[in-house]
């Protein structure tokens, strides 16, 4: 456990791009993530800086020091819980099965035979392509960021995506995306704030009482509000 300063902020990680979590608006960060981190970090009275990578290359930088916090969209999972600590859950999420609109073939997982399935690498969607893969016969490929999966999804070199609901579905609402949703929730997923564990217990409370006042204010509500999911 550090303290932060103000020429030692605590590093958070992000994803390099997940609107509406985490996205650059005018060479700025904005996003769900970013103003609750901001927001906390406020409140509880302790400074940050941003630190946009990979989403697969998260955790291992929380892991070698190089970041204090991350807030990604990044889902609870017992196997993250090995490394992490997560924070009380601060969204619902859940993977979602995309494809192009005119695409008449495919309207659930179990039409995706010899078909090829983008993902993004280090994701809850690519373990569960990975662990699926043989029963449904897809291929799958890998992705770093998601707009580029998005846009190679409207080229026609993928026959489907699998993706958080709300990154979809805004997607879709803000960016006249030419694709649509199959299945809305493959898997039920929260998403969490997360410090490496064991040695972060302060930080891990500030946060948790952060995201509590956000919550009792409203102010938690009007945040997610003006980034309307459908
Ligand atoms: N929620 C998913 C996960 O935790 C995807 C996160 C992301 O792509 N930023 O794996």
């Amino acid at each position: 456990g550090t303290m932060s300063t103000e020429e030692q902020p605590y590093i958070v990680g992000i994803d390099t791009s997940y609107a509406p979590f985490e996205f650059q608006q005018g060479g700025e960060y904005t996003g769900i993530d970013i103003e609750l981190i901001n927001a906390i970090a406020e409140l509880q009275g302790f400074e940050i800086e941003l630190s946009p990578m990979n989403f697969d290359e998260i955790i291992p930088a929380l892991e070698a020091g190089d970041l204090d916090i991350a807030i990604a969209g990044m889902s609870i999972t017992e196997e993250r819980q090995e490394v992490v600590e997560f924070s009380e859950p601060y969204f619902d999420a859940g993977l979602a099965l995309a494809v192009a609109v005119d695409n008449a073939d495919i309207d659930s997982v179990e039409d995706l035979e010899e078909k090829i399935v983008g993902v993004k690498n280090g994701t809850t969607g690519s373990k569960f392509l990975h662990d699926n893969s043989e029963e449904f016969g897809y291929r799958i490929s890998s992705f770093d960021e998601s707009p580029t999966m998005f846009a190679e999804m409207e080229n026609g070199h993928l026959d489907a995506i699998v993706e958080d609901y709300p990154v979809v579905a805004y997607a879709m609402s803000t960016k006249d995306l030419e694709i649509k949703i199959v299945e809305e929730r493959l898997t039920d997923e929260q998403y969490g704030i997360a410090v490496l564990k064991d040695e972060n217990e302060e930080l891990l409370e500030q946060i948790n009482a952060g995201l509590q006042e956000l919550r009792d204010s409203g102010q938690y509500e009007e945040i997610l509000n003006k980034y309307y999911i459908p």
